[in-house]
This record gives structure tokens, sequence and C-alpha cells, in this order.
């Protein structure tokens, strides 16, 4: 088994134990492969152990890549989406994480509507309140809930974040735990189940998990430090 499988098959085998700690079965947590930066013969390595589940964070990036793997797999948009890459972005993502304002969620809804598709979406969190990373505030999301619910072509999974980083592992815990809360407070507000939470990376997806993550996104646990240095969840 080459290191890639090695670290996926452990990965799996930690997501997996930190769902039965959080009174799960494994198979109620995902795990979302972050393929970025990397190319498709290292991204085939993943898809021959069966991983089905791969995201990405550049349109562009992805297009280019995606025709160089089998077809049947699911591609997630995790990055921001541009307005201006929407119409490229839906035929390929059938799941969109960063939907990160209440303006960008109409844009996606217009252009599903045009293409007759249903793009399943997460609206990201900005839960720390970061002056750089972009999401909707805690309030704004209170207040927009209504207006998202009533565009008809977006499925709304859940809740997405990327929050501060922390050394202290119970503050770390704590921001997960404010996401699924908001959560919560969001399906009583508006009636609706909202069941998914996309929260947890690499140095902590077992703890994102064990506050009730239902997708996890893991990158260089799997693959490696990236040669390029990512902006996480940063305005562009
Ligand atoms: C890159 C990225 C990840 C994966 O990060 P790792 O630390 O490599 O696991 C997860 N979520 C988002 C939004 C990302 O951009």
């Amino acid at each position: 088994m080459g290191e890639i499988a090695e670290n996926l098959a452990d990965i799996r085998v930690r997501v997996a134990e930190a769902a039965k700690r959080s009174g799960r079965a494994p198979d109620e947590v995902e795990l979302l492969v972050v393929t970025k930066t990397w190319p498709a013969e290292i991204v085939r390595e993943v898809v021959e152990e069966g991983q089905i589940l791969l995201g990405e964070n550049k349109v562009q990036e992805a297009l280019a890549k995606a025709p160089l793997l089998p077809g049947n797999l699911a591609w997630h948009l995790i990055g921001p989406l541009q307005r201006n890459k929407i119409r490229k972005a839906l035929p390929l993502f059938k799941t969109i994480h960063g939907i990160s304002s209440l303006r960008l969620a109409e844009g996606v809804n217009r252009v599903a509507k045009e293409l007759g598709l249903f793009p399943k979406v997460f609206l990201q969190v900005n839960i720390g309140e970061e002056e750089r990373k972009s999401g909707f505030l805690r309030e704004e999301l209170v207040d927009d809930l209504e207006s998202l619910l009533s565009l008809d072509t977006l499925e709304i999974l859940g809740l997405m974040t990327i929050p501060p980083i922390e050394k202290d592992v119970e503050r770390a815990r704590n921001w997960f735990a404010q996401l699924r809360s908001l959560r919560d407070e969001l399906e009583e507000r508006g009636g609706v189940r909202l069941p998914d939470l996309s929260m947890g990376m690499s140095h902590d997806f077992e703890l994102a998990i064990e506050e009730g993550s239902t997708i996890v996104r893991v990158g260089s646990a799997i693959f490696g430090q990236r040669a390029r240095k990512e902006k996480l969840g940063e305005q562009i």
C-alpha cells in the first residue's frame, strides 16, 4: 500500500472511531477528501481506494482535473464561489459548502433554475466573527433565513464553518459546539431540518465529529503539506 492509501485508511478509522465516541454509527459521518493543488494522478490514489467524495476550492482547477478521473465521483466545492463562476461551477459541483451571503445564494438559485439543476448547499458561517473570513455572521443568518429558505432550487443541507485557529483544544471544541447550537436555533426558528454540519479539517476533525460534524474536509493529513499556501475562508 502506498503512503497516501495508508493515510486514507488511517483517517477512515479515526473518523469511524470519533463517530462512535459521539454515539453515532460510522457511516453517519462522511469523509470529504480535499484534493486541491494535487494533480489527477495523485488524486487517483484515493479514488482507487474507493473514495467518491472529493473537495476542491477552485472552480477552474476542478474543471481541469475532473475529466481526467472517473465520472462517478462526487465533487464538492469548498472554497469561495465568485458570482461570475456560478455558471461554470454548477454542472460539476453537486454540493457547494461556501454559500456565504444571501446575494450569493440568490445568484446560485437563479443560475440553477436556468440550468435545471438542484444544488445541495451549506451556509458558511463566520463563527468566530473574524475580520478577514467570509461567511454569514450569526445575526445575519437569523435575519436572512426566511429568504434563504424561499430559494426553491437550493437544498440547504446545513451549516459549514472554518473556525478560528486555536491551540487550546477546549476552545476549538467550543467553536464547533457553537455552530451546532446555531443550527439547532435555526431549525427551531425556521421550522426546518438542517441535518448536516460541515466542520473539521486535518488538525481537528475528531473534535468536530465529537461535536456533531456530519462531514469532515480532510486534505493534508492524507496527501501531505500543499506547496500552495491557502488563505482559508478569506474574502476574495
Ligand atoms: C483546504 C481546505 C480544507 C482541508 O484542509 P487540510 O488542513 O489540508 O485538511 C478544508 N476546508 C477548506 C474550506 C479548505 O479550503
